[in-house]
């Protein structure tokens, strides 16, 4: 066998979706620092920010990670031209058309895998097809959903013992079964075609998605042992599938500027940003942030900024820009009268993109108000902050109970609805009173203790011969037995 011979090659094939596709540039920086060639498969305009979030990497391996653009079939299902990614799917008679340009991508991608010949395809769960096209060329495909064991867990029992049809309105609480420690959970916090027991394009995209997860060849998640050591193994004893755990992921971004280049463009200079944060106090600022994808009205956004205003704290809070709005409309549309000029030198509003993981690391973030997305919620762990949980939708709801249950390291705001996009209506009362539940007093403190214990278990163990380590490890031995 030549040397080149035993070089691993693995394609990797991201959901069109930020949260999907930044954990995956993550993924390919460590596999290619363990001297694995990787190849990211993505559509032309998500294209721009991988490069850019690659290119940021001063890292040596960066120039073993390559890019395989395959054309997005906008025009064939009727999509507006450049309409590539899930943060422009802007209206709910969009999204069947998105999923079937998704499944249209299945014949250009299977051609390339022909072509390269890689040893392995890691491809999102929602690409479910990609089974068939690793089957085809005889190599595994791993999947990857950008979720944690404990939500996969508590999901999958939900959906096969179905106790919702046992409760008698959407807000009597029923029990998780099967799942390890007692966990509640409603109905209302169930997506709609779930909760309305509708069959729909919906339903069967994510039936797809999971019947291909428990055929495909094994499973790589973005957490690590020490964080649900319990759903880790119920995943695998009760589910019975391989999985590798290697996260978190985004420890493998060291210099400041790979960590300011993840997903899209900052809408704010991050040295500004650092030095605003370096005026402040340990622990004394409040960052909000929902994610890439979650939209809320206006009057919510105005709650929101009442409710930082009268806590009284710093804070840094990112409001999104929605796709296809030139802006988030008129400032004085969505914040409180005069907002801006009271809340100066204390609040840092960032209008677009902010640069995540360089704000949560700096001592002064001392909270984070999260939507419960996976990758923030696993970013506030490292950063070792206690979290406000403001889920929206997709599994947000299971996280929430991670971080406010199991791992008691956060606080609800009190979200009690699953919805497509618009957030539930919370108070400003609502956000003050969580926010200073976590931002002071003993019960902050102890929230405080636990998360920094876990951002220490957390760089322990993607440290050499720690449990992550030690499982991507283990995962590229037996793909190199696999391939060889
Ligand atoms: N993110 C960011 N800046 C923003 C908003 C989000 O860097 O202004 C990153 C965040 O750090 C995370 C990802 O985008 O890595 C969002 O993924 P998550 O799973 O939290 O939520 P989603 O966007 O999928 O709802």
């Amino acid at each position: 066998m030549s040397t080149h011979d035993s070089v691993l090659h693995i394609f990797l094939f991201p959901f069109l979706a930020q949260g999907h596709m930044i954990p995956i540039v993550d993924m390919a920086k460590l596999l290619s620092s363990r001297g694995i060639k990787i190849t990211i498969v993505t559509t032309p305009l998500n294209s721009i920010s991988i490069s850019n979030s690659i290119k940021s990497s001063k890292s040596l391996y960066a120039s073993n990670i390559h890019l395989l653009i395959l054309k997005f079939p906008s025009a064939e299902v009727g999509l507006p031209d450049g309409c590539e990614n899930l943060d422009f799917v802007i209206s709910p008679a969009m999204i069947p058309k998105f999923i079937s340009a998704l499944n249209l991508l299945q014949t250009p991608f299977e051609e390339a895998v022909m072509e390269h010949r890689p040893h392995c395809i890691i491809a999102d769960m929602f690409f479910p097809w990609a089974n068939d096209v690793a089957a085809k060329v005889g190599i595994p495909r791993l999947n990857f959903h950008g979720s944690c064991f404990f939500s996969f867990c508590a999901s999958e029992f939900v959906r096969i013992h179905q106790p919702y049809n046992h409760v008698s309105s959407e807000t009597e609480p029923f029990l998780i079964p099967c799942l390890p420690r007692d966990i509640t959970f409603t109905k209302m916090k169930l997506p709609e075609f779930v909760r309305e027991n509708v069959k729909n394009y919906l339903s069967e995209f994510m039936e797809k998605a999971l019947e291909a997860e428990s055929t495909c060849y094994g499973v790589v998640m973005n957490s690590f042992y020490e964080l649900e050591a319990e759903y880790a193994d119920c995943y695998r004893n009760v589910f019975g599938r391989k999985a590798w755990h290697i996260g978190p992921l985004s420890l493998c971004n060291k210099e400041t500027e790979e960590k300011a280049w993840r997903g899209n463009e900052s809408s704010i200079n991050e040295h500004e940003c650092l030095k605003w944060l370096d005026s402040k106090k340990s622990n004394s600022v409040v960052y909000v942030c929902f994610g890439s994808i979650a939209n809320f009205s206006f009057d919510q956004l105005k709650e929101i900024a009442s409710g930082l205003e009268a806590c009284g704290k710093n804070f840094i809070w990112v409001v999104r820009k929605v796709k296809g709005e030139e802006e988030k409309g008129e400032d004085e549309e969505w914040l409180p009268k005069g907002f801006e000029k009271r809340v100066e030198g204390k609040g840092m509003i960032i209008r677009g993109w902010a640069p995540q993981v360089l704000i949560l690391e700096h001592p002064a973030v001392g909270g984070f108000v999260t939507h419960c997305g996976w990758n923030s919620t696993l970013e506030g762990v490292v950063a070792g902050v206690p979290m406000v949980t403001w889920p929206v939708s997709g599994e947000q709801f299971y996280n929430e109970k991670l971080v406010t249950e199991v791992l008691r390291i956060g606080v609800g705001v009190g979200v009690q609805k699953w919805v497509r996009i618009v957030g539930d209506f919370m108070k400003r009362e609502a956000v003050e009173k969580a926010i200073n539940r976590v931002m002071e007093g003993e019960e902050a403190e102890e929230m405080r203790n636990r998360a920094k214990e876990f951002a220490q278990m957390a760089r322990n163990a993607i440290a050499e011969n720690g449990s992550s380590y030690s499982d991507l490890d283990a995962l590229i031995k037996e793909l190199k037995w696999l391939s060889f």
